[in-house]
């Protein structure tokens, strides 16, 4: 079993029981990159030379993303590694740490390069009220597993770590960072900021990871514990996903509140609905939007994963009109 807390008879690695993890450990070890070996100082002038939409987006899109790579991490400390036996399990959440605290320097040579103002995105994670609703819908998940309450072994327990694996990992890694990356790299589209989009890319790969990693224990976690995988369940994490997906509208309309060059919130929005189906699909839901993606540009393989099939037999039993919507 995977889930429960680890014991000492657990600190052994060999014979390896998930596969999956030990390989994505190697894969994350043989991605290791670092900021600076980008030259950001190289987009400076491309940056001057921004409408104050455009830099507003950037300086919006550093506001959410900076303090995210470090509430993954709380949620990774909390929620995960402490409830998790196998040490491969281990080896790969350290590696993640690391590319999450990797990530938030690679934002802080950001914020180093270009000529942002800290002190007004650093407020803003704290009081523009579409930021702030979505780290306290992630930060309420995370919050449940450290209550002294929470038994991992129960029923409800076992429901908890899942909720808060969906809500971090799907949800924030898998809807809203995918929608940001979208964001950030739309501005190589209009040949603009391309080495902070070569950085966007090495950090694409890394959430790549981080996703099927998720979505690896999702599956095990479920399979495992056959008895917490019920159609209520499955219809309770279908519709925190859709919570999530719309979360980003108001966020979107703060991003962009006059949209910009080639890029706006309603396109934006279609994106996190498209992305948001493919989410749904690789838990083995159906799509909730049916909406085309509307950056194709992105390449298909950075926002999609192969499909992985859970929910699938439960599926039937809570079909909804996906089509009222
Ligand atoms: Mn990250
Ligand atoms: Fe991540």
């Amino acid at each position: 079993m995977i889930l429960g807390k680890p014991l000492n008879e657990d600190l052994r690695l060999r014979p390896i029981h998930y596969q999956w993890a030990y390989d994505l450990y190697n894969q994350a070890v043989a991605n290791t990159w670092f900021p600076h070996e980008i030259a950001l100082g190289e987009d400076l002038e491309d940056f001057k030379k921004m409408s104050e939409d455009e830099k507003h987006a950037v300086s919006f899109l550093m506001s959410f993303f900076n303090p995210s790579e470090l509430i993954v991490n709380r949620s990774l400390a909390l929620g995960v590694y402490p409830y998790l036996k196998a040490p491969e399990t281990h080896l790969y959440l350290a590696k993640q740490m690391w590319e999450e605290a990797n990530h938030s320097m690679a934002f802080e040579y950001v914020l180093e390069t270009f000529p942002l103002d800290r002190e007004k995105i650093f407020d803003s994670h704290l009081n523009a009220p579409s930021i702030k609703a979505k780290e306290d819908f992630i930060l309420g998940f995370t919050a449940r597993m450290t209550e002294v309450s929470l038994d991992v072994n129960s029923l409800e327990g076992k429901k908890d770590f899942v909720r808060n694996l969906i809500a971090y990992n799907i949800v924030m890694e898998g809807i809203w960072f995918y929608s940001g990356f979208m964001v950030a790299l739309s501005f190589r589209q209009k040949q603009q900021l391309k080495n902070f989009g070569s950085m966007i890319d090495w950090v694409v790969r890394d959430e790549s990871l981080h996703l099927k990693f998720g979505i690896n224990l999702i599956l095990t976690i479920l399979e495992e514990n056959p008895e917490i995988a019920t159609p209520e369940f499955a219809n309770e994490i279908r519709e925190l996903i859709i919570k999530g997906a719309e979360m980003e509208n108001d966020y979107n309309r703060d991003l962009f509140p006059r949209g910009i060059q080639g890029i706006n919130a309603e396109y934006t929005n279609q994106y996190v609905q498209y992305v948001t189906d493919r989410r749904l699909e690789e838990l083995g839901f159906e799509p909730h939007y049916h909406t085309a993606n509307p950056a194709q540009w992105m390449a298909v393989e950075t926002d999609t994963l192969e499909l992985v099939n859970f929910f699938e037999v439960q599926n039937t039993n809570y079909e909804v009109d996906n089509r009222a919507h």
